[in-house]
């Protein structure tokens, strides 16, 4: 399986200025830590056919698939629709989550209703991922050989709960050789990135082997060098270069 993932993003309150879509940032840094990389966030409305190009889209390109969003219990919940006519599949109650917000309602002192149990509605032949910190659960599904789908509830606290407690220890058995991208972070001051560049074109300066990204912000950039731990000698040399080509403009060690 491809060591790249997607995500599909729901919900029209995203793209509408009124939230931050803080998702892809929680996902990437699970995956990057893991040696695996999210190669790209779909954000979509909350519209069917909207949400079923971008997964299946997704899923012309990579092997993994995140959605998130639109789980809930009101009528701007259609993630699970969309997924089941994209797929072709029912929706059934999951024993298992229902037990489990039957639980969680009864220790809050609350009278579950049926719009509360549509929240334990999942498609048919998914795995139910329980939500430790919210009512709608996660889900694994296959919907063909060699695909795998998680579908991971909104509210950020609840997609971190899924992710952590799930998406990623299924993700380090799956990819159990993967091994996270070595790092070193260079940053300067008093120095432009244009200016930086100069230097660099002037000495000559080579990144061989080795991914480079320029972060400016508050009067400092930040560097990152990333590498695979084989090419490891390359990207200290790499590293040795720009220390000393911007020595007079770094800061911390
Ligand atoms: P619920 O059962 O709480 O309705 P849900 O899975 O249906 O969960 P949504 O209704 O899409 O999720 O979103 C619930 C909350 O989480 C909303 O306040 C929404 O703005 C927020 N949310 C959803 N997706 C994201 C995201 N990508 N980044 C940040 N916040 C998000
Ligand atoms: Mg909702």
């Amino acid at each position: 399986m491809k060591t790249d993932l997607e995500l599909v993003s729901i919900g029209s309150e995203l793209l509408s200025g009124r939230t931050l879509n803080s998702h892809a940032q929680t996902l990437g840094a699970a995956l990057t830590a893991i040696g695996l990389r999210l190669s790209r966030d779909t954000t979509v409305p909350d519209e069917i056919e909207t949400i079923q190009s971008a997964v299946r889209e997704a899923f012309e390109r990579t092997d993994i698939v995140a959605v998130s969003g639109g789980l809930g219990p009101t009528s701007d919940d259609i993630t699970r629709d969309a997924l089941a006519g994209l797929f072709g599949c029912r929706i059934v109650v999951s024993p298992s989550a229902l037990a489990a917000l039957h639980k969680r309602f009864n220790e809050r002192g609350r009278i579950i209703n049926s719009a509360a149990e549509r929240q334990a509605l999942i498609l048919e032949g998914a795995e139910t991922l329980i939500n430790s910190a919210g009512a709608a659960p996660g889900e694994r599904f296959f919907p063909m050989a060699g695909k795998v789908l998680f579908i991971i509830p909104g509210p950020p606290n609840e997609f971190a709960a899924v992710l952590n407690d799930h998406m990623v220890p299924w993700l380090k058995k799956e990819f159990k050789d993967a091994v996270p991208l070595e790092l070193r972070v260079l940053t300067t001051e008093d120095i432009g990135e244009s200016d930086i560049v100069t230097r660099l074109e002037a000495a000559n300066f080579q990144c061989l082997e080795t991914s480079i990204g320029f972060y400016p912000g508050s009067g400092k950039v930040e560097i990152r060098l990333t590498a695979p731990r084989e090419q490891l000698a390359a990207l200290e040399a790499v590293e040795r270069d720009l220390r000393s080509i911007l020595r007079d403009k770094l800061i911390g060690k």
